[in-house]
């Protein structure tokens, strides 16, 4: 039988397959809407999302909803996820095995929605997804991969300890809004492969 997201939240909300299930407080699956097909990536939960088992409710969940709310974006039409559902001890990076033992969870979500766009956010979900170092090079281009089309930026949680970067993700996710807009009335965009 096909699985749909509820099916794959209630996987995420009882798993144990990593030693991060021992530590959180609650397994965080993605929520959203998928009908726009725009699907959001972070890396993992903080604390406030470890607390409300929900992604991005914390400071850096208010510079997301802030960046959206500025591109034009309702934070209601678009799914919003991570790498890794459960929150990594004192929010360090999850490591490669977390990231592999969660990605069953991720890769479940995408086949799902089958998305027009993926906006990946900051360096983790750029390496997870695309095997990608350092974010900066890439930043506010459009790649294709394996026909999937990804869009990068940094990650909200990087503006907490780098006030500059606040108005870079919002001119980033406007030009994402100002791309889909094109691609929505077929004009050309540039795309790197
Ligand atoms: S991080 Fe992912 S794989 Fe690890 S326990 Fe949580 S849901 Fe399961």
């Amino acid at each position: 039988m096909e699985s749909n997201l509820d099916d794959v939240r209630k996987d995420v909300i009882s798993c144990t397959r990593c030693e991060l299930s021992k530590s959180r407080t609650n397994a965080v699956p993605g929520t959203g809407q998928i009908e726009t097909g725009i699907v959001f990536i972070g890396e993992a939960p903080g604390r406030n999302e470890d607390l409300q088992g929900e992604p991005f409710v914390g400071a850096a969940g208010k510079i997301l909803s802030e960046a959206l709310a500025y591109a034009g974006f309702s934070r209601e039409d678009v799914y919003i996820t991570n790498v890794v559902k459960c929150r990594p001890p004192d929010n360090r990076r999850p490591n490669k095995q977390e990231i592999d033992s969660c990605g069953i969870y991720l890769k479940k979500e995408l086949e799902i929605i089958k998305p027009k766009m993926i906006c990946i956010l900051g360096n983790t979900a750029f390496g997870s997804l695309l095997g990608g170092g350092e974010i900066t090079k890439n930043r506010g281009k459009v790649i294709k991969r394996d026909g999937q089309l990804y869009f990068v930026t940094v990650h909200p949680a990087a503006i907490i300890y780098n006030q500059e970067l606040r108005q870079v993700i919002k001119d980033d996710l406007k030009a994402l809004h100002d791309i889909l807009d094109k691609i929505k009335k077929g004009i050309k965009i540039e795309i790197n492969e």
